[in-house]
């Protein structure tokens, strides 16, 4: 550990944390970063030491960690009313105008609003309207999901089912009845000599193939991010949304959009099913909803789901399901001013969505730069979310050996150099603030190629 004092900030860290997503082979010899507070895209730990935040906290914080304008919303949402639930027809008036805008900003013509504290639970909550509705529909063998694997969903049971990683088989999961597909990364599952196009097809026929075995009518939706984000930032194959689109819609089942990395503005578009140009029939969102500076996380149902489930709870007259927390009067005003911020912007910042459409081709043109590099094997990404996977051998995608810990060592190293990014499988992840500038983007891609170039020299 770096700091191996017992009263030190890392040992005192070490003494009560459980840690949960963490290397721990990195976090014993490094010991944890304790933060202290934050200043526009960077933060700062408790030895003064800064860091740019290429990952925006996990995805979340994209009005950066200083932003006076979200803290006198929340603030001032405080001092008049500081929480209060949504049961029993009970609701503040933030939540109310948060519904409204929600709808307003979702790519459907009306719809539905219901509130959580993350996507975890937003996600689990829309399987238990799925469920309720085939119950109600009086179709109750109709209980089976479909995802895709390296999907994430969350953690909570039903959502960590969802998520399609080898590493929920710790827990026993996934639950039985969630089915998972191919992951759609050409790059990655294409066969040689396959066109990308024969790619989709071949997904889509999958899709088609599942759902004939298992049945139709035993198949209560499809979950998907428009891109994958802890799957390691995967767009999917070209046309893979019109493709499947059509074969969902044939057999009736919902499609449900996780757009809890891709809503507001991560993509360039509002949401990812704006950007690649499809219709779902419902919304999952969390993380930039509030901007990070509040857990929230929110099901937005279309009009077909929120007429279907509002038929289904007047015949049994209450709808038994809700968090304490849910539709926060705090979380609600914090949501309406990053919402706000996102589009219209303040006296601080600009549009922030207008900045990630500015800074797209810079970050692009970073990533390919570095994706140059003999042991970089692909960039990818859309709007500010990016990835470069490592490769040990670039023509033959061949990966390095997990036990190197390869993309641990960049990151950690990144770290050294007052760089926060993301090792996600080999690949490294950056996912920038909204309010990111034009040197900050050129710092981050400096410091990230000093890694890349240190760590590979290490290698080889
Ligand atoms: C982060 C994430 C979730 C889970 O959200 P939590 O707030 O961590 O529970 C769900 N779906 C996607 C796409 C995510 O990125």
């Amino acid at each position: 550990m770096t700091n191996d004092q017992p009263n030190s900030w890392e040992a005192r860290a070490d003494a009560t944390a459980f840690y949960g997503f963490t290397d721990l082979p990195s976090v014993h010899e490094r010991g944890a970063v304790v933060l202290t507070h934050g200043d526009g895209p960077y933060v700062v730990d408790v030895n003064g030491r800064r860091y740019l935040d290429a990952n925006s906290g996990l995805w979340n914080m994209v009005a950066g960690f200083s932003h006076k304008g979200m803290a006198a919303a929340a603030k001032a949402q405080y001092d008049r009313f500081p929480g209060y639930h949504a049961f029993f027809g009970r609701m503040s008036d933030q939540t109310v105008m948060l519904s409204e805008k929600l709808v307003e900003m979702s790519p459907f013509e009306r719809g539905k609003v219901f509130y959580t504290n993350s996507g975890s639970e937003a996600n689990d909550t829309m399987v238990k309207m799925l469920w309720f509705l085939s119950d109600a529909e009086g179709k109750p063998k109709r209980r089976k999901f479909i995802s895709r694997v390296n999907a994430y969903h969350g953690v909570t049971v039903a959502s960590a089912s969802l998520t399609g990683k080898p590493y929920n088989s710790v827990f026993g999961l996934p639950l039985p009845g969630f089915l998972h597909l191919t992951c759609p990364h050409y790059w990655r599952e294409g066969k040689p000599g396959e066109t990308e196009e024969q790619f989709t097809r071949r997904m889509a026929k999958e899709l088609e193939d599942m759902i004939e075995r298992e049945g139709a009518d035993t198949i209560a939706g499809f979950f998907a991010e428009p891109v994958m984000g802890a799957g390691g930032v995967i767009p999917p194959s070209k046309g893979y949304f019109q493709a499947i689109t059509p074969i969902l819609r044939k057999h009736g089942i919902p499609l449900i959009a996780d757009e809890v990395i891709c809503g507001f503005g991560r993509t360039g578009g509002m949401w990812g099913c704006e950007t690649y140009d499809f219709m779902p029939d419902a919304i999952i969102s969390s993380k930039n909803l509030t901007a990070g500076y509040f857990p929230m996380g929110a099901v937005i149902l279309g009009p077909d789901l929120a007429d279907r489930l509002q038929a289904a709870v007047e015949e049994i007259e209450e709808f038994p399901h809700g968090f304490t927390a849910s539709g926060h009067p705090v979380g609600s005003a914090i949501a309406l001013k990053a919402i706000d911020l996102i589009v219209n912007g303040d006296d601080e910042s600009g549009p922030l969505i207008e900045n990630v459409r500015a800074m797209t081709p810079k970050f692009e043109a970073g990533l390919a730069r570095l994706a140059e590099h003999k042991h970089i094997g692909e960039w990818r990404g859309k709007g500010l979310m990016g990835a470069l996977e490592a490769v040990k051998d670039k023509d033959s995608k061949t990966p390095w050996d997990g036990s190197l810990s390869v993309s641990e060592r960049i990151a950690n190293t990144c770290t050294d150099h007052g760089l926060i990014c993301r090792p996600l499988g080999q690949s490294i992840v950056l996912c920038p603030p909204f309010i990111i500038n034009d040197a900050q983007m050129d710092e981050m891609f400096d410091k990230l190629e000093k890694a890349l170039n240190s760590v590979f020299a290490e290698l080889t």
